[in-house]
């Protein structure tokens, strides 16, 4: 177990490099210790298996090049953010000890997207309480961001935007590891799935005046020590 600067929470394999990936390539670059933990294996799909999910997963994991990855073995399709739950996640928190939570955004059509987020604020809570049996010492992170891998065509207006122009193509490369869920049986004409997900980029990089970007959500105000990394 190591102290990490920034641990991304994802409720299945892809998620994290869907919506956070330029950004663990960035914080990577900049020396920051990251990590992503998978709450369910992300099984069934129709044309995925937990051996192709997990070859995938590996692959995207050597591309990213995270300090850290794991899963916390929770039901797919059934993820619940129930006691039991929350208690695995807090005893993990308070082992890796994360500076920042990457959390999936609370609005999403997939029940097991809108439960992870809840997961995560909660377990957030219980990473810090004293008088317990659960492993690690009592430990609570700084923030909080909201990432988007959601199934909603929503348009929140994010807190800020990352510039990952320098790192959307190695994103692009993470996300094709899955060809289970991305490439295999989807159309192949353009615009692709992937396509779309590089356009996407490209809008929120225009937002910033960037080449591409990776929008993200706060609920509280972000505090900055100074203006010079701003664009
Ligand atoms: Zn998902």
């Amino acid at each position: 177990m190591t102290n990490l600067d920034y641990l991304v929470i994802a409720p299945h394999p892809d998620d994290a490099e869907l919506g956070v990936g330029g950004t663990i390539l960035l914080l990577r670059a900049q020396g920051a210790r990251v990590g992503v933990l998978d709450l369910t294996d992300g099984e069934p799909t129709p044309h995925g298996s937990p051996e192709i999910r997990r070859a995938e997963t590996d692959a995207a994991t050597r591309i990213l090049g995270l300090d850290w990855r794991g899963n916390l073995g929770l039901p797919n399709r059934a993820l619940q953010a129930d006691l039991e739950s929350r208690r695995q996640l807090a005893g993990l928190l308070r082992q890796l000890r994360p500076r920042w939570l990457f959390a999936p955004y609370w609005e999403d059509s997939h029940p097991d997207h809108v439960a992870a987020s809840a997961l995560v604020d909660a377990a957030r809570f219980w990473a810090k309480l004293t008088k317990t049996d659960m492993p690690g010492s009592p430990h609570f992170p700084e923030r909080i961001v909201y990432y988007f891998s959601v199934h909603l065509r929503i348009h929140p207006q994010p807190s800020f935007v990352t510039d990952i122009t320098a790192h959307i193509d190695t994103k692009m490369n993470a996300i094709a590891c899955y060809q289970s869920q991305f490439i295999t049986g989807r159309p192949t004409t353009p615009p692709t799935l992937l396509d779309d997900l590089r356009d996407r980029a490209r809008y929120w990089g225009w937002a910033i005046g960037a080449g591409y970007g990776e929008p993200f959500v706060c609920r509280e105000p972000i505090g900055l020590r100074g203006l010079r990394d701003l664009r």
